[in-house]
């Protein structure tokens, strides 16, 4: 869709000349291919190494850039981390766009290399792509665990958050098995009618054998006031090379800067494992705005310290007399920017947190405007919903398309709803919309995972071997 076409239009194009051209690769069909290529001598001597590794293609192992010209080099190594990246077309077509690539034999064997991955895809049943979720990690467990028996925030933080290490580790069993990050929209093909109205499908999307498609999103990421002091990032910045990051204050008030959340941690682990995602695909992200965004203060409520506002922001005002809504805001845009440029989505959480089965259109119509006026300038026009309380408006299957609040969402340029669902994954395409069941990997799931009390992750992971040590016993929901 056009995120697709977008992500693609973001990859450089450059030029370069021939050069060696390496081919490692496996599936059975690739592997025969390039057999072939070998039966005909078309390989350079020495240069054909077959590697099985199972589903995993592998590149470069034997590919020696150092043979590349400086110049070159690249090009070739941007059209095999697209060719990785599971984008052959966009791989394929960088290597044409070198002078005098007809005439080179080793560029010929790339692109046909390229063309013999792509053959060996097979369709994902979109129907069966797990939608996995998670809440600002906990970067230290002893902050945010501690006083079990009697902090009732801390029993929140071990309900439903995941530590830094238990997603790092999550996140790389999960690349081991094989899964693959895809986007909410790389699920969607959406076309207009002949009556002029919008029709949603299910896409197409070619993977090799062997991998499996999930899509991820992150909830809340707020960075509240409540989760101060409780050892969780304060907010995300840019480094000097523009690249997401987070601030993080220590127990002692030192600010270090570093990835201590989500958005870089997978960002970093995308760069190094460019087959960990489908063409560059990250999560999307579900943002409420009445504590701003991404660590900003971004709220028109903050603009009165006698307004009525919690205790929470007139205390935080007070702390921050230099207060500059326009720089927050400012801030805060310039990251949201660098995470959609870096193939992040946004979706509205609700402005105020609200339960979506419970409030009656009037609450959900205020809320909403709040939502267009303090988030959207910030991250853009999203068209999806990710419902908090993991509420819903209706039953599985399609929406009563009478319900008042369905068609005031529709109205505000909703199509996509997603709410929390402990199965393995539930998809379900209306006529103009998708649903999407998500999956809470938090403490609450991994530690009954772990203990053996339920079994619902284990085609995902491991608990037990995934289960922060420094994580107390998880109390039942509700106590
Ligand atoms: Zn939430």
């Amino acid at each position: 869709m056009n995120k697709q076409k977008k992500r693609r239009k973001r990859e450089k194009k450059v030029q370069t000349a021939k050069k060696p051209v390496f081919v490692i690769i496996a599936g059975t069909a690739v592997a025969l291919g390039l057999a072939c290529l070998l039966i005909k001598g078309i390989l350079p001597e020495g240069r054909g190494d077959v590697v099985e590794t199972g589903t995993n293609l592998v590149f470069g192992d034997s590919y020696d850039m150092e043979t590349v010209p400086e110049e070159h080099r690249e090009a070739v190594e941007q059209a095999d981390r697209l060719a990785k990246a599971y984008d052959y077309d966009s791989a394929i077509a960088l290597i044409q766009g070198i002078d005098g690539f007809e005439n080179d034999l080793e560029l010929q064997i790339k692109i046909n290399t390229y063309k013999l991955m792509k053959a060996t895809c097979v369709p994902v049943n979109i129907n069966e792509v797990t939608h996995v979720f998670y809440h600002t990690l906990v970067v230290e467990p002893k902050r945010a665990f501690a006083n079990q028996d009697k902090d009732f925030q801390a029993v929140g933080n071990n309900q439903w958050m995941t530590t830094m290490d238990e997603f790092k580790k999550i996140t790389q069993e999960m690349y081991d098995r094989g899964y693959v990050l895809v986007g909410l929209h790389d699920l969607i093909d959406s076309s207009v009618d002949e009556n002029g109205d919008m029709v949603y499908q299910p896409a197409t999307i070619m993977l090799p054998p062997g991998k499996k498609a999930y899509v991820l999103s992150q909830d809340d990421l707020s960075y509240y006031h409540s989760y101060d002091n409780y050892g969780y990032a304060a907010k995300l910045i840019l480094d000097e090379k523009g690249k997401v990051t987070c601030e993080y204050i220590k127990e002692d008030g030192t600010i270090v800067t570093g990835a201590y959340d989500v958005v870089p941690i997978l960002d970093e682990f995308i760069e190094e494992h460019p087959d960990a995602s489908y063409r560059g695909a990250k999560g999307t992200i579900a943002l409420t705005g009445y504590n701003g965004i991404l660590g900003y203060r971004t709220d028109n409520s903050y603009l009165d310290i006698n307004g009525d506002i919690s205790h929470a922001k007139k205390d935080w005002l007070k702390e921050h007399p230099d207060f500059d809504m326009r720089k927050e805001r400012t801030e805060a845009k310039k990251v949201a920017d660098a995470m959609k440029e870096g193939g992040w989505e946004f979706a509205s959480h609700t402005w105020g947190h609200i339960r979506i089965g419970d409030v009656n259109l009037a609450r959900l119509m205020s809320d909403t405007q709040k939502w267009h006026e303090n988030v959207e300038p910030l991250v853009g026009k999203t068209d999806t919903i990710i419902f908090a309380h993991g509420q819903d408006l209706g039953n599985w299957g399609n929406y009563n398309e009478n319900d008042v609040k369905f068609r005031y969402l529709k109205e505000q340029g909703f199509h996509v709803f997603c709410n929390v669902d402990g199965g393995q994954y539930r998809t379900w395409f209306g006529k103009d919309y998708l649903r999407q069941g998500r999956r809470n990997l938090d403490g609450y799931r991994l530690y009954y995972n772990a203990v053996g009390k339920q079994d619902n992750v284990s085609d995902l992971f491991d608990a037990a071997e995934i289960i922060d040590a420094l994580r107390p016993p998880v109390p039942p929901l509700g106590k």
